[in-house]
């Protein structure tokens, strides 16, 4: 069964309002920052290849910690609408 708009955090006009956080993989250097930081554990750790992954996106509430604090500006967040 398909997610509806809503729910797949896109308006009625089509205008995505939520945007969960995505980590270029080519300037992160695997300082684990946004995973110790992120206080909704939006995060978790490949120990494999030492990197995040976005594996709870439908848990961020866009505080923008992890944008703030990455020292490689390496992850991309979008606010919600209303909070621009
Ligand atoms: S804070 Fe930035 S550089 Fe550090 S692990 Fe996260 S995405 Fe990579
Ligand atoms: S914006 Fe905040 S809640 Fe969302 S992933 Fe980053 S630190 Fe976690």
């Amino acid at each position: 069964m398909g997610s509806s708009g809503a729910e797949a955090g896109i308006s009625h006009e089509g205008r995505e309002l939520v945007v969960p956080p995505k980590i270029d993989y080519h300037k992160c250097e695997g300082c684990k920052i946004c995973y110790d930081y992120c206080p909704m554990d939006v995060y978790t750790w490949d120990e494999d290849l030492k990197m995040p992954r976005v594996s709870y996106e439908d848990e961020c509430w866009h505080c923008g910690i992890c944008w703030m604090e990455c020292p490689r500006r390496a992850i991309d967040i979008r606010l919600p609408a209303p909070c621009w």
